[in-house]
């Protein structure tokens, strides 16, 4: 193995800028599921760029082709386009576990759907996939490809584990406070159970697990129209419509730039901890003050509209990073107002056309 792999590609995002020696191993086999995905595809990028031979596993829910499309002729890369609810046989060294259909609009989409395939995965019936059926089945599915392999095992979770928080910031010890039969549970339960899955794996048959919380994330290759804050204020402002703004616009989000949840994760798999491990950024933000963000960024002229909110739309989130920094030296190195331009630049030319950047 070279051990002399850019140094400067893997420090940034360290306290301090020491490297573990966990980082610098090499030629892995590694599954990212969800790796056509807005984070999944940069995650692809930095374990290529290590050396590693990566597997793609999506089945372009909202995954695009065109995330990974510069890999393709690599002999290290493969991509299968594959649906996680249903079983997989591969043999591989690392999981990382992305596959989910994240967004509002889409985990919205069909939420009957969702609701009663959890039941019918109880009940062992065959029915209709969507959130909570890929968050439980498909995570199944992966914990059991990693029992069989002997593979690490790193989880996606999220902060909607914590719900509408009743702590603030959030610690990974609370528990949370999570609305069951609300519309936004398919995804908020369906996380907790993949949790709970993950530690089951752990716990019954000694498997390797990773567990991380990602709080609000953007960048480059997010869906234009997917629904999320930051990708429509920025659409809505470069197209010249007014940015929606839900409810009074004062509740708030803490923003992490892409680059840095890539970091914290590899930083989590290379590490000794199984977490749950909080990665965001804990700069905080009403929608009020991000789109004031928006607008100094693209065009001081956007306006604003104001929107009804929709249900159980959590009051604030932040992370508390304090287990993170200690134990795997780690925190966000960029701010919005850094981030933004890199995400605009990318979504000028994805509705715009211009082919120029085509691949950020
Ligand atoms: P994304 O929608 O861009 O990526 C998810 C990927 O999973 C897509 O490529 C999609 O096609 C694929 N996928 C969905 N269902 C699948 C299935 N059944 N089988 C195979 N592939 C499937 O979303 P993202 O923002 O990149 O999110 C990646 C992960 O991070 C998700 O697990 C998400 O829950 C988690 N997360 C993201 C954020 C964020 O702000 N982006 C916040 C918290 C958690
Ligand atoms: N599984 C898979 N790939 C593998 C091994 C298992 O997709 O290489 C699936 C398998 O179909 C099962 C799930 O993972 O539905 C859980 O597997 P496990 O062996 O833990 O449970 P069991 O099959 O004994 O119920
Ligand atoms: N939001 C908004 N305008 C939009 C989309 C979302 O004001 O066009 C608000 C939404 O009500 C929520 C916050 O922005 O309070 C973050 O929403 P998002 O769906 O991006 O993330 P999540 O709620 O999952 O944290």
């Amino acid at each position: 193995g070279n051990n002399h792999r850019a140094t400067s590609e893997v420090t940034s995002g360290f306290v301090g800028g020491k490297v573990p020696l966990g980082l610098k191993r090499k030629g892995l086999r590694i599954v990212v599921t969800g790796g056509a995905g807005f984070v999944g595809s940069h995650l692809v990028d930095r374990l290529m760029a290590r050396g590693d031979s990566v597997i793609v596993v999506d089945n372009f829910f909202t995954g695009r082709k065109q995330n990974v499309m510069h890999h393709y002729g690599n002999p290290n890369f493969e991509l299968i386009r594959h649906d996680v609810v249903e079983p997989l046989l591969l043999e591989v060294d690392q999981i990382y576990h992305l596959a989910c259909p994240a967004s509002p609009v889409h985990y919205k989409f069909n939420p009957v759907k969702t609701i009663i395939s959890f039941l019918s995965f109880v009940l062992g019936c065959l029915l209709n996939p969507t959130a909570h059926k890929t968050n439980v089945v498909g995570t199944l599915n992966m914990l059991g490809l990693a029992k069989r392999v002997g593979a690490r095992f790193l989880l996606t979770s999220t902060s909607e584990v914590y719900g509408d928080p009743l702590q603030h910031p959030q610690v990974e010890t609370y528990w949370g406070n999570v609305n069951p039969i609300g519309v936004r549970s398919c995804y908020d339960e369906g996380k907790r159970t993949a949790e709970t899955l993950t530690m089951d794996y752990h716990r019954a048959a000694q498997l390797e697990v990773r567990i991380a919380r990602i709080f609000n994330t953007y960048g480059p290759r997010m869906c234009i129209d997917d629904g999320r804050v930051v990708s429509n204020f920025v659409a809505q402002a470069l197209r010249k419509e007014p940015m929606t703004v839900y409810g009074d616009g004062k509740q708030t989000r803490s923003f992490q730039y892409v680059s840095d949840l890539v970091e914290g994760l590899m930083r989590l798999m290379e590490g000794e901890h199984v977490g749950p491990f909080n990665l965001g950024n804990p700069g905080e933000f009403t929608m009020l003050e991000l789109a004031k963000v928006v607008q100094e960024t693209i065009d001081p002229n956007a306006s604003i509209e104001f929107r009804p909110n929709t249900e159980d739309d959590p009051h604030k989130r932040k992370p508390d990073i304090t287990r993170a920094k200690e134990l795997l030296n780690w925190q966000p190195q960029i701010s919005l107002r850094q981030g933004l331009p890199l995400m605009v630049s990318d979504f000028r030319s994805r509705i715009f056309g211009d082919r120029s950047d085509a691949n950020p």
